[in-house]
């Protein structure tokens, strides 16, 4: 590893404990905990494991603003053949039906095509967060015809069909080449109507609002695409910006970190945590750690009860995990705003 890579890599640990610490010194907002109880509920607890989500790592083509992994083209740190080995097995073990492969960009991962292909030979659903634009990088030109063979769900970012607002949050350029991404996707047959290649969109508000109604924007993104360039897909997810990473590092710049902590609690919906994700999720860092969740990663809040690595998970011990304790924070607030949000969008549809 590069002193460079090192540097990025440690930097990237003091923000994440830096963040933890100012979202749990946040006096003025109660903790996740206290609001559960104001509603006469007990702490968050595991439901089971039905998606095992892998962040493969930080590196990405891209440099978006409101990122929550930090991820850009000069990060380093990928997940390892032995690390990915470890997931498949895990993956097996548990009877785990869904694999959910996140990053950075995953694509870039050298392991990405074998969790690909043996997921999908073990007759598990296989997700791709993917952010398009790597669908046209040099050297990835085949990317979406392996994702079509081997019935990979994709969901890719697109936080508006208005290319100033997502160049804005997303980078110079970053609609036209999504655009163009979309329209091969779809002539695989990604997200045409009654296909069997799913093909969701993601949106995350541009700035410090909650999202609104995802039925309404669906309807508005299916006709703004389809009419401007004759594209299809298979659903709209709609996602809360949450207060970590990038966002978080732009709410305290700007002043209004406790104006959007105070909307997110003004916001808290009882009725989505039987959906927050974390209850039927396992997420796994590039190094092979555990988390609740992928926020939970980056802000490096470890799991509670059971060991930490997924090289300890074993058939001894499956049980705990499955019914584990959620570690939470303030953060989780912005799970159970409004309508909710997780990876698969509003947790009230
Ligand atoms: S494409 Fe995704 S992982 Fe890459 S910088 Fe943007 S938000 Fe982060
Ligand atoms: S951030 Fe959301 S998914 Fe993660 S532990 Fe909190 S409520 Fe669960």
């Amino acid at each position: 590893m590069a002193p460079t890579s090192l540097t990025k890599r440690q930097s990237t640990l003091a923000l994440a404990s830096e963040q933890l610490r100012v979202l749990e010194s946040t006096d003025s907002i109660p903790i996740f905990d206290q609001v559960l109880a104001s509603h006469g509920m007990g702490e968050l607890v595991a439901s089971g494991i039905d998606v095992l989500q892998i962040n493969v790592g930080k590196v990405c083509n891209q440099t978006c603003s409101h990122c929550h992994v930090d991820a850009g083209p000069d990060r380093r740190e990928s997940m390892s053949e032995d690390i990915a080995t470890e997931c498949l097995r895990v993956l097996k073990l548990a009877e785990i039906p869904t694999l959910d492969i996140t990053g950075g960009a995953p694509e870039l991962n050298p392991q990405f095509r074998q969790l690909v292909s043996e997921a999908s030979s073990m007759g598990k659903r296989v997700i791709d967060r993917c952010n398009l634009t790597i669908l046209l990088a040099p050297k990835f030109e085949d990317l979406p015809e392996f994702l079509a063979a081997n019935r990979v769900e994709i969901v890719a970012s697109l936080p508006c069909y208005l290319e100033e607002n997502v160049d804005k949050q997303r980078g110079n350029d970053v609609f036209r080449r999504s655009i163009e991404a979309l329209q091969r996707l779809n002539r695989l047959g990604y997200g045409q109507p009654g296909s069997t290649l799913p093909l969701s969109l993601v949106y995350n508000p541009v700035g410090f609002s909650l999202p609104p109604s995802q039925e309404d924007l669906e309807a508005d993104y299916r006709r703004e695409l389809r009419n401007r360039y004759g594209i299809e897909f298979t659903q709209l997810f709609t996602i809360t910006n949450m207060p970590i990473s990038r966002f978080l590092d732009d709410l305290l710049k700007s002043g209004r970190y406790l104006e959007y902590m105070d909307k997110l609690l003004n916001a808290f919906n009882p009725s989505t945590l039987d959906g927050v994700m974390c209850r039927t999720m396992l997420s796994v860092d590039w190094q092979g750690n555990l988390f609740d969740c992928d926020f939970n990663q980056m802000l490096g809040l470890n799991l509670q009860d059971v060991p930490s690595h997924i090289r300890d998970l074993d058939a001894s011990n499956l049980h705990d995990y499955r019914r584990r304790r959620i570690s939470t924070g303030r953060h989780c607030l912005g799970c159970t705003a409004g309508h909710g949000s997780s990876c698969q969008g509003s947790l009230q549809k």
